[in-house]
This record gives C-alpha cells, structure tokens and sequence, in this order.
C-alpha cells in the first residue's frame, strides 16, 4: 500500500478547513466563504454563538442525562442535529426551545432524539419504524391507523421506557441551574450537549464507568 505523503502546508490546510467546517458548519450554502467573508462570519456569529450556546440532551426528565446530542446525532426527521437551527441571535422566551430542521422540505417542527437498538432505530408500540411516521408534529403512522403517533416501549439503559424521556434543549443559564457541567465556550457550530470527553459517551455508561473507577479507588 502507498503511504500518502502530505507536506506540513498541506497539513496546515486540512487543519483549517475542519476548523472552517467545525465553525461555518452548512451555513456557507455549499460555496466556501472567502477569506474576508469568514473573517466577517466568525466577526459577527461567534460572540452570538458563545453567549447564546444551547446544550441539548435526551433524558427522563428529573433524571440523568442519558444521551448528549452532538452535531451528527441524527433526529427523528433522519436529518442530522447540525442541520437544524441551532444559532440565535436572541434566544426564543418560550419553552420548549423548537429547532426546526432547515433541510428544504423537511417538516421537522424540532430537533428530536430517537434512540437506538443496535444499527436501528427503536420502533414505535405499532411496530412501525420512526421514518414510517410523519416528520411533522405528532409524529402519525403512514402505515397504519392505529397509531396516535409515534411512541417507544424500548427500554433505555437507565431503565426507563424511551417514551418517558424527552429531547431537551436548555440554555447556558438553565442547565447551569440544574447543576449540569457546561464545558468550555467553543466556536464550533452545533455542539448540542457536547461539553467534553465523557459526554461523547451515552449517561448510564458514563454513571456506571464512574462507579468502576470509585470502586477500583476503594
Ligand atoms: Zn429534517
Ligand atoms: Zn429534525
Ligand atoms: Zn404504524
Ligand atoms: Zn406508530
Ligand atoms: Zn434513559
């Protein structure tokens, strides 16, 4: 096999361009900004972006935060959270905070965390798969009339049904009142519950490795 070279100036490149990636995510359209309109977008979005930062987890509410969504957790729509509104200018009063998905067509009211069984989706009580029900508010069957909308009996690791957790997007101020870690201020586009290492693995995995480590400690 070919080892592929790359010379420092291209490394430098692949560098930033993951940067421009991580901080302009889709909002360029799909035409790279140029050097004085990326200058200007971090000039004008990052200050909002840092201050207006929304952390968005999946969980029984009360309870553990068993999921963080990351910028390509997938939602209920199939579309990835990076591709809905994720950035405010002023952050909506009303709450729950809705992050319509901005993929042209799609009816995504708001962002939603589906968990999974293994590759798959959980399905719905009628058997049905998420992307069998409608996108839009209420989430109704395509293929059957007896569902009332989409609903999981599938048991998360916390042990409770999927269908008592809720998708939940807070601000900065929110879940620092909840006692939550907040992480550090990133640039990046689309962090969702992303604070650092350990939320990159689900809750209940995290609880139980914490309590590996207390017990090896003891
Ligand atoms: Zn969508
Ligand atoms: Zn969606
Ligand atoms: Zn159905
Ligand atoms: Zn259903
Ligand atoms: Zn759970």
């Amino acid at each position: 096999m070919e080892r592929v070279r790359l010379d420092q100036s291209a490394l430098r490149a692949v560098d930033e361009y993951w940067e421009y990636r991580r901080i302009v995510g889709d909002d360029d359209g799909g035409t790279l900004l140029t050097p004085e309109q990326y200058e200007e977008y971090k000039r004008k979005v990052l200050p909002l972006r840092m201050k207006n930062r929304l952390y968005v987890s999946f969980g029984v509410p009360g309870g553990i935060d068993c999921k963080f969504i990351g910028p390509e957790t997938q939602c209920f729509c199939t579309h990835r959270y990076k591709q809905h509104k994720t950035d405010f200018e002023v952050i909506p009063s009303g709450r729950p905070l809705a992050l319509p998905c901005q993929v042209r067509g799609c009816q995504c009211s708001t962002y939603e965390f589906v968990p999974r069984n293994g590759p798959t989706p959980v399905r719905c009580k009628c058997k049905h798969l998420p992307q069998d029900h409608s996108e839009a508010a209420g989430h109704l069957c395509k293929k059957c009339t007896s569902c009332s909308g989409f609903q999981s009996p599938f048991t998360c690791g916390c042990g409770q049904p999927s269908y008592a957790h809720q998708t939940l997007v807070e601000t900065k101020a929110e879940r620092e009142a909840r006692g939550r870690p907040l992480g550090r201020d990133v640039p990046y586009a689309a962090m969702g519950g992303l604070t650092g290492f350990s939320s990159l693995i689900d809750g209940y995995l995290a609880m139980e490795a914490s309590d590996l480590v207390n017990k090896c400690r003891v």
